[in-house]
């Protein structure tokens, strides 16, 4: 699937790592999250201290891996990273937080997901740079407390929502990150391309900005397959027409929907007249995790208007029918 979201293990994550801005200037869009990132972070290095916990949080590949190299960029530190998943057991966190240096960045992906007992080592790591560790066994363990070197979590996950309150309580930044306009998906699309050394038309720019959902990462990945077409069409640079040529075959329609997202509403439509409908019904019907409906197709959908949340469940919107040419219940198609 093209706009999949994967992360890591993502085919084109190495060659991701080439595009990444690694400033606050050349990170295009959330203007107001780098307004005050700049603000705290130069407020951080005036008092010498590390900077407070970061969450961040919104739809996958809209840049928080981005922002939190920028953070440690920023800061002059190193940054660590890891993921939620990834940290099993206490130990393991233990391990990672007793080797950081004075002021680094650690990285945790899918915050959301770190288990109950690892979860509790972070609490006193975060507040008071502090962890208990038990050392011996049975009737001679005892508890010790280890300082830690201050240090600066920044935490990515899809939905503030699913973070534990007094995980959430802990961090003194939160920073929600919004779908991108098509202005600065457009920019966006136009670094890459110098980046990569493909020609690009501002034309053509723009047309992959319409279909790349709001999101960095889809923009990067349609530039590409687009690029591949030119390519084998010899095209030296890439205008227009070639962009949506390219784009035709990929499958994504001119709102960079594509047949999931299709299949759902189809779905809702033709099954439910068009809702409402609760979530797990939705997942169940197109064989999709719920939390994948929820995090990945759904934030889009409701963003451009085509879903509607109600306390019933979701329902189609009126647009969406138009889109589709679907006729609405009640109403002749024609
Ligand atoms: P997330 O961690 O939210 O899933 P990433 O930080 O991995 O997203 O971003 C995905 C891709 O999009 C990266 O390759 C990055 O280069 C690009 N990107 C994200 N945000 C921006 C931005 N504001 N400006 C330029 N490129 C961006």
């Amino acid at each position: 699937r093209l706009i999949s979201q994967e992360r890591l293990g993502d085919e084109e994550e190495g060659r991701e790592e080439s595009i990444r801005p690694l400033s606050l200037d050349r990170y295009i869009g959330q203007e107001q999250v780098k307004r005050n990132l700049q603000v705290f972070i130069e407020a951080a290095k005036m008092r010498e201290e590390s900077l407070d916990h970061v969450l961040l949080y919104g739809p996958p590949g809209l840049g928080k891996t981005t922002l939190a190299m920028i953070i440690a960029h920023e800061m002059n530190v190193h940054l660590r990273t890891t993921s939620g998943p990834a940290i099993e057991r206490p130990g393991d966190l233990a391990t990672i937080l007793t080797t950081l240096e004075p002021g680094d960045v650690l990285f945790i992906d899918e915050v959301h997901r770190l288990q109950r007992p690892v979860e509790e080592v972070l609490y006193p790591a975060m507040e008071d740079f502090s962890i208990d560790i038990v050392i011996g066994q049975g009737s001679g363990a005892k508890s010790v407390r280890l300082d830690l070197p201050p240090f600066t979590l920044v935490g990515a996950t899809t939905r503030a929502g699913l973070l534990s309150a007094p995980l959430r309580d802990r961090f003194g930044v939160m920073s929600r990150l919004e779908f991108y306009k098509l202005e600065e998906l457009a920019s966006i699309i136009l670094r890459t391309s110098e980046l990569l050394g493909i020609g690009l038309e501002q034309d053509a720019a723009d047309e992959i900005a319409r279909r790349a959902r709001g999101t960095p990462r889809i923009a990067n990945r349609l530039l590409r397959r687009v690029r591949d077409f030119a390519q084998v069409n010899r095209a030296e640079t890439i205008t227009v027409q070639e962009a949506e040529s390219a784009l035709g075959h990929l499958e994504v329609d001119r709102l960079g929907l594509d047949q999931i997202d299709h299949r759902l509403l189809k779905m809702l439509v033709d099954k439910f007249a068009g809702g409402p409908v609760g979530i797990d019904t939705m997942a169940a019907v197109v064989g999709e995790e719920a939390e994948t409906i929820e995090d990945v197709y759904e934030p889009y959908l409701l963003q451009i208007g085509f879903l509607q949340r109600t306390p019933r469940g979701r329902v189609v919107a009126p647009s969406a029918y138009e889109h589709f040419g679907w006729a609405e219940k009640g109403k002749s198609n024609g």
